[in-house]
């Protein structure tokens, strides 16, 4: 966003004018499904972009950790999320912080959308995905094995 643009409108339903809907990641880089994003802010002065994320009914998000950290909040809906060895009902503006190399996953229920905004630093770690290794211990807590989508 240019330092001249000051005010873009809520054209309604989670839309904002000259806001792209962006894929999430690139199709294939990594497990997830059915999940937008939008980069709201984003301003070197600033070190960190506001994103806005739509994971659809029946969506997920990729299971990662990675060291930055996310602060979100959601914004739109209710679903659920995994943080570390713990699952979290989210409801709408619920706050939910994601510690470094904490694994994490975000999903829709099947009725509707979960939408959260995350701010996260400008550079930062990129993800990493959870090895055989991981998933083994991921699933040796019941609720996690039931909850994580890969
Ligand atoms: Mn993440």
């Amino acid at each position: 966003m240019s330092e001249y643009e000051l005010h873009r409108s809520h054209r309604g339903d989670f839309h904002w004018d000259k806001v792209p809907v962006l894929a999430y990641k690139q199709e294939g880089s990594a497990p997830f499904k059915k999940v937008t994003r939008q980069i709201l802010f984003e301003d070197a002065s600033l070190d960190c972009q506001l994103r806005y994320f739509e994971v659809a009914a029946g969506g997920h998000t990729t299971l990662e950790r990675h060291s930055h950290v996310h602060a979100v909040m959601v914004v739109r809906g209710s679903g659920s999320c995994l943080v570390g060895a713990q699952v979290h009902a989210l409801n709408t503006h619920d706050l939910i912080k994601v510690p470094p190399l904490t694994w994490h996953q975000f999903r829709a229920p099947a009725e509707h959308p979960l939408g959260f905004l995350c701010m996260v630093n400008s550079a930062r770690d990129r993800p990493q995905l959870p090895s055989s290794a991981d998933l083994v211990s991921l699933r040796e807590v019941a609720l996690v094995a039931d909850f994580i989508r890969v």
